[in-house]
């Protein structure tokens, strides 16, 4: 059996004959393990209460390289750990706090890319067995742990990313 490290993650997996996915930089077989993961949870959770933490999770340890769409797609992902991770915004208010801040803005700079990107995988959201987590709180604290895994990766940018939030005036400074 042939196996290949994920370009983004690291995780090695049984090599999937499938084009790479076109918006990460992931192998088709680490994406593969996403997509389950993610049809997991919409499946299994009305409202997951992790949120949007596997979608910005993933997105942030797979970055794409170079271009303008792919410096602001993780712009995106990291503001949304930023405001998930260290602002505390709950998930439900998420999807509108995150437009606030971004209001429109995009072109964002490129970030230097950290080398690993972060201690966990997207396999630890699956249990021992294979199957993914299914209990509610579980499976949050999986994606919470995995969600903070990389965002502590990208420390080096954390100073950039908080200046970002606090420049959209959507936080008091003195929260
Ligand atoms: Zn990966």
């Amino acid at each position: 059996m042939t196996t290949t490290p994920c370009p983004g993650c690291g995780l090695i997996l049984a090599e999937r004959l499938a084009p790479p996915p076109p918006e990460h930089g992931a192998s088709p077989a680490c994406f593969a393990l996403y997509g389950r993961a993610l049809e997991h949870q919409s499946r299994r959770f009305a409202q997951p209460p992790a949120g949007r933490l596997l979608l910005d999770a993933y997105g942030a340890q797979h970055p794409m390289d170079g271009g303008r769409m792919a410096r602001d797609n993780l712009a995106v992902h990291l503001i949304a750990l930023h405001l998930a991770l260290v602002r505390h915004v709950p998930a439900e208010s998420m999807p509108s706090t995150l437009r606030r801040v971004l209001r429109g803005r995009r072109d964002f700079p490129e970030l230097p890319r950290p080398v690993p990107l972060g201690v966990l995988t997207v396999a630890s959201m699956f249990g021992p067995n294979g199957a993914p987590i299914d209990e509610l709180e579980a499976q949050a604290e999986a994606a919470r742990a995995w969600a903070s895994a990389v965002w502590a990766a990208w420390s080096d940018s954390h100073g950039l990313v908080a200046r970002w939030v606090r420049d959209s005036g959507v936080f008091n400074e003195d929260d």
